[in-house]
């Protein structure tokens, strides 16, 4: 009998260990600070956004750390050092991380005017300001070097360049507008006006693999509101608003119950909920926050201009481009092209490797790879690719795979067998659709 009882409780204590061990599991959280070292980001009269966002991204880690203790705070930075945008990305994405949450402060050239606080996710823009928005953060690009070829040609300063994000298809969107909104409802809550929750194409939002937001603390370039962002309160109370916008969404999305800090209201700004998302609208979570009075100080009217239908569906998979075998190493790039030219829909590979001489296919460097190719473009070298087909998303989704093993992967795109940039693909793509 007492044999029996000592075996029920080592059962128990067993069933008990491994039960505390997976309630236990780390959810990580990863902090962006914007900018940083010799990329200062948007100035103010007498200060700079690396240093707000850093500020208020410290404050924010360190809440988190009090109040949340499973929990695991990874920041990409916390000194003034630069990190390029594919850096932060990949912090984010080695560790294996649930969420990631990517700190900025606003700006408006001279002469313009604004207040508030607005969130982020990745997705096509429907208004010209929020594509400003995401000129201005993608800009920090080009103090990267080889810049061009990490980031597909992208120009940061060029409309068309955006068009990558009209094909992608972001599977954590619903978890992240979910946060943005409760971000944006504790700001409310804080006396922040309400800018809303909007999509536009952060090129430090795509290159993650997990939930994902930007947000806009404030407009460093409006007196006051720089005055604010640089304030105690202020620094507290934007913390505390994406802390508590955090916790709502680790009890819907975590299942763990996370205490709220409280907001100090600043006693001259009554909360204003100008929401305005230009979001499409489907059935999200309502976050929904007491609609409060009136504008006090409207600034550009830029949220109104008409919104276009959303194409978010790439074509389907063409059947022609799938069936390439590993054995195709070694062939020549007029092979390529003849498989590849049977129609001018573009076709995407992702380019790992280049190499002075011809590898032989059982090569190590090629081995673990599927439908490996290899092109010259007409000079010297030898250049592979893994993968080929014609749906982007799915040509994104095998490079983020490949850079685990291949740091420098990028996606290239065919047309016609030549080699097109991924733009001009994208473009043709949207034409022909
Ligand atoms: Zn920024």
């Amino acid at each position: 009998m007492v044999k029996r009882s000592f075996k029920y409780v080592v059962i128990a204590l067993l069933f008990m260990a491994f039960g505390v061990k997976s309630m236990a599991k780390e959810f990580v959280l990863v902090i962006d600070p914007g900018h940083g070292g010799h990329d200062a980001g948007a100035c103010g009269a007498f200060s700079k956004e690396k240093d707000i966002n850093l500020t208020v991204a410290l404050e924010l880690g360190k809440l988190v750390k009090t109040h949340c203790r499973n929990v695991k705070v990874i920041y990409t930075r916390t000194t003034d050092v630069f990190i390029p945008l594919q850096t932060r990305a990949d912090i984010a994405n080695k560790a294996n991380a649930d969420l990631f949450v990517s700190v900025h402060t606003n700006a408006l050239p001279e002469g313009r005017i604004a207040y508030g606080s607005e969130t982020y996710t990745l997705g096509m823009h429907r208004a010209a300001a929020n594509l400003e928005v995401a000129k201005r953060e993608n800009s920090v690009i080009r103090m990267e070097s080889g810049y061009k070829m990490r980031y597909e040609g992208f120009d940061p300063s060029k409309s068309e360049s955006y068009i990558i994000f009209e094909f992608m298809q972001d599977k954590f969107m619903k978890q992240s507008v979910f946060l943005a909104k409760s971000i944006q409802k504790y700001y409310s809550r804080a006396g922040r006006q309400n800018k809303g929750v909007h999509q536009a194409g952060f090129l430090v939002l795509r290159q993650t693999s997990m939930p994902a937001i930007l947000t806009e603390l404030g407009f460093i370039s409006t007196p006051e509101e720089e005055t604010y962002l640089n304030s105690k309160e202020g620094v507290r109370n934007l913390a505390a608003s994406i802390y508590n916008g955090i916790a709502e969404y680790l009890e819907v999305y975590a299942k763990t119950d996370v205490k709220r800090v409280s907001i100090v209201a600043s006693p001259k700004s009554e909360p204003n909920n100008q929401v305005k998302d230009d979001l499409p609208k489907k059935k999200e979570e309502k976050t929904s926050s007491k609609p409060s009075a009136t504008d006090r100080k409207q600034e550009e009217s830029n949220r109104k201009e008409p919104t276009k239908p959303q194409s978010a569906n790439p074509p389907r998979k063409d059947a022609v481009n799938e069936a390439k075998s590993p054995t195709r190493v070694g062939k020549t790039e007029e092979d390529d092209n003849k498989k590849d030219a049977q129609s001018n829909v573009p076709v995407y590979k992702v380019q790992f490797l280049v190499s002075p001489t011809e590898l032989p296919a059982n090569d190590r460097q090629l081995q673990g790879l599927s439908n490996v190719s290899c092109y010259r473009d007409g000079g010297k070298t030898y250049k592979y690719t893994s993968g080929s087909t014609t749906d982007y998303n799915e040509i994104r989704r095998l490079c983020n795979k490949l850079k685990e093993k291949y740091p420098d992967a990028f996606v290239v795109a065919f047309v016609d067998g030549k080699r097109v940039s991924v733009q001009e693909a994208l473009s043709l793509q949207k034409k022909t659709k």
